[in-house]
């Protein structure tokens, strides 16, 4: 029962310093992330868990008059940095333990030559530069449904197929904290719907294809006889 508490007061303490209230002043909140107190704090160098409270929240708008501070800056710089150093295409600021309304995408022309050539036409893959949305909002452009295998770096070892819409239009604020509009379809407008998803406390699991939920690498924790880890930090 001890236990019990002091994992929920663990909980609770980091829901605080985590998500933004709206009668907290943004600076102090932002100050409380980077206490010496605490080791190891948000945002983070690595991607948030499933479990985290902060995947679970509904994230913050970015107050107006802090769209283009250093703070800000710093958390889409961090957000960048974790995205590429993991390999991956789309980010969330939950996943780096920051509850604020903040996706970055990126999709490499290089990813190609990782995928067979079918593979990559079948799920309408193409390049798209860095892009970044501050309070970003979505709109459905196109509403048919395509089904195709996804996975999260949150939910890290598994995947599974997720349907999503053919193309949305995003709009918000790009880095530079000036408005801005894109269009994306296929893949692309798949990424965009995953990230907008954590900005809600929302992940692909919560509208996967149960049947089709694997681990990733089940086959070689047969081949390996099971002596085989997920990693989680690279
Ligand atoms: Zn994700």
């Amino acid at each position: 029962m001890l236990l019990k508490i002091h994992i929920l007061s663990r909980v609770h303490e980091r829901c605080l310093s985590t998500s933004l209230p709206a009668a907290q002043s943004f600076r102090k909140w932002y100050q409380q992330l980077w206490t010496t107190e605490r080791t190891n704090l948000p945002p983070y160098d690595h991607f948030t868990q499933v479990g985290d409270p902060v995947l679970r929240g509904h994230a913050a708008d970015v107050p107006t008059d802090y769209v283009k501070s250093k703070e800000v800056s710093e958390i889409v710089e961090q957000m960048v940095k974790v995205l590429r150093k993991y390999n991956c295409v789309g980010i969330a600021a939950p996943q780096i333990g920051i509850s604020l309304r903040i996706i970055a995408m990126e999709f490499k022309q290089s990813i190609q030559k990782e995928l067979p050539e079918a593979t990559y036409k079948a799920r309408r893959m193409t390049e798209l530069p860095l892009t970044v949305f501050i309070n970003p909002q979505l709109s459905v452009t196109n509403y048919t449904k395509h089904k195709h295998p996804e996975g999260c770096m949150s939910v890290r070892g598994y995947s599974a197929e997720v349907e999503r819409y053919e193309a949305v239009k995003l709009s918000g604020l790009n880095q530079e904290g000036l408005p801005t509009e894109l269009e994306l379809s296929g893949w692309n407008a798949r990424i965009a719907q995953h990230e907008m998803d954590h900005l809600d406390g929302k992940l692909y699991i919560d509208h996967m294809d149960t049947s089709t939920f694997i681990c990733t690498c089940w086959e070689t924790v047969n081949t390996k006889s099971g002596r085989v880890e997920i990693p989680f930090y690279k």
